[in-house]
């Protein structure tokens, strides 16, 4: 007995945590993990991060990647469905099991926090569990999740460089009685088994990506947004493509409408939600609300700092991922330009090179034009550069040019008209080079497409250049160069 009590107590004794460091980084997300590998794997600089959650932040834990895998399962279904177009007799009738499904996926991400502590530890980053506050521009007091060698839960740390990357939250709901009973985007990853019926407000990547998966796998599925379509940020042809296929697929859209009221039925669990001129919709298991995202900037001492930020409370960075304060950096989502996992981690990788990798990086740093970025939504989407309103107003409509494309992809063509669904594209070329300046993309396999159509347009590709490539035929994408 006392040898195993010596064991798991010496099994719980932490190693002595470094009292100073030369780049410490808080928060162990995307972008903050490869600012520190980067700093002391390819560098040697002697790099700590501090996370008090699971290591790996939203993308590998509450984001991308539990999302795509049940994007993935909902493909899936759509799959088996579309399967008997094409000659199989495939028996839809044994359900989805969600809750084998969803334990499968946990422990996917559980293996990943454990790939992510091993490769931290391959490159010898320090990793301090708990959650770090700023107490001045070179100093972070740490809350630990475990008592140190000295058996304090607290240590205090002193670091050349600081690197801000928190990242977000799901914002709060709006103030109208009963948002509560409503979840977020976190609390969808832990519905244990599938929801006969959900409803969903918000008109973003993540409202449009979990009512098409929700509705794919057989959910019934209201989603509530404030315009006429969603995806408002993307170009017109993408909003309207989209927003039109989630009625035909049978999502239930409800257009100009925002939530008044939620009522719980405390027998059931099961909500009632009030909208508009008195309508409701009941006997809904989960009410989801996906309206935007919150920096984590309270509560870390930024202001103790001295560290600026803006009215919206996100970190105010410049292109450098300089803070207001000498020797503090911030990037990702707490930065707010484009909350996008990639933009963090690339981000991240400079900023290293440029403190630690000495002349030849002073002056590299993240470019945040021309990104791509995907909606995995029922059809995929994909967009890089400006969308037709913006290119108007930054180049005069004069000298702009629109390409566009509607048709229905060659795998639809053995399917009933109910089940074809949509391809819609536009390129956007401005001046009489005629450069690209935005291309916008909604149909099937857009997200494997546009990576590598990102990569002519960042190097500055007109429509010439995707005129001179042979199209690759029978395929969607060869739809992009034969544009007239
Ligand atoms: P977004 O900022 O994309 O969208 C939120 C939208 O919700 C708003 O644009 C607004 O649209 C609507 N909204 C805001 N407030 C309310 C309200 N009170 N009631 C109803 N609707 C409201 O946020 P998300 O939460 O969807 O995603 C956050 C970020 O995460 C994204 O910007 C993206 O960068 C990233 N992300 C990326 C993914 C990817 O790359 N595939 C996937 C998921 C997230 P409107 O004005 O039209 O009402």
């Amino acid at each position: 007995n006392s040898l195993s009590r010596q064991l798991s107590s010496s099994a719980r004794t932490m190693a002595p945590i470094s009292k100073e460091t030369d780049y410490l980084v808080i928060g162990g997300g995307s972008g903050g993990l490869a600012s520190a590998r980067m700093a002391s794997g390819k560098f040697g600089t002697k790099a700590m991060i501090i996370e008090g959650a699971r290591l790996g932040g939203t993308c590998v834990n509450v984001g991308c990647v539990p999302k795509k895998v049940t994007f993935n399962a909902a493909a899936i279904a759509e799959a088996l469905h579309e399967a008997k177009a094409y000659g199989f007799s495939v028996e839809e009738t044994k359900p989805f099991d969600w809750t084998t499904f969803k334990h499968k996926r946990d422990a996917y991400v559980k293996r990943l926090n454990g790939i992510y502590e091993r490769n931290l530890n391959n490159d010898k980053v320090e990793y301090v569990r708990g959650w770090a506050r700023l107490t001045g521009s070179n100093e972070v007091t740490v809350a630990l999740d475990e008592a140190d060698e000295a058996g304090s839960k607290e240590a205090t740390i002193r670091a050349k460089k600081i690197l801000v990357a928190v990242g977000g939250r799901p914002s709060d709901p709006p103030a109208i009685p009963g948002a509560e009973h409503g979840i977020n985007s976190d609390g969808f990853f832990e519905i244990e088994s599938q929801p006969k019926k959900v409803a969903i407000v918000g008109a973003g990547y993540i409202a449009v990506e979990f009512a098409g998966m929700f509705n794919a796998l057989g959910t019934e599925t209201h989603l509530f947004i404030r315009g006429k379509t969603f995806l408002r940020s993307f170009d017109p042809l993408i909003q309207d493509t989209v927003t039109d296929n989630y009625d035909k697929l049978g999502v239930h859209v409800h257009r100009e409408s925002q939530l008044t009221r939620v009522d719980k039925d405390a027998a059931t669990g099961k909500l009632t939600l009030h909208y508009g001129d008195g309508q409701t919709v009941g006997d809904v298991d989960h009410l989801i609300w996906a309206i935007g995202r919150t920096p984590l900037t309270k509560d870390i001492g930024l202001e103790a700092a001295g560290v600026q930020l803006t009215d919206k409370g996100f970190i105010v960075a410049d292109k450098f991922q300089n803070t207001s304060v000498d020797g503090i950096y911030a990037l990702g989502d707490v930065t707010g330009p484009v909350e996008l996992t990639p933009v963090a981690i690339a981000a991240g990788r400079k900023l290293a090179h440029r403190l630690f990798g000495g002349a030849e990086f002073a002056e590299l740093h993240q470019d945040y034009t021309n990104i791509p970025s995907v909606v995995f939504a029922h059809p995929e989407v994909g967009s890089i550069g400006l969308t037709e309103p913006q290119a108007i107003a930054q180049y005069g409509k004069d000298n702009i040019k629109v390409y566009k494309t509607n048709f229905t992809a060659m795998y639809y063509a053995m399917m009933d008209p109910d089940d074809k669904r949509p391809t819609a594209y536009k390129l956007i070329t401005a001046g009489k080079e005629e450069k690209v300046v935005g291309l916008h993309i909604a149909g099937l396999g857009s997200g494997e497409m546009l990576q590598g159509f990102g990569v002519a347009i960042k190097m500055g590709a007109t429509k010439k250049d995707f005129d001179s490539c042979v199209a690759i035929h029978p395929t969607s994408a060869e739809e992009l160069v034969t544009l007239k």
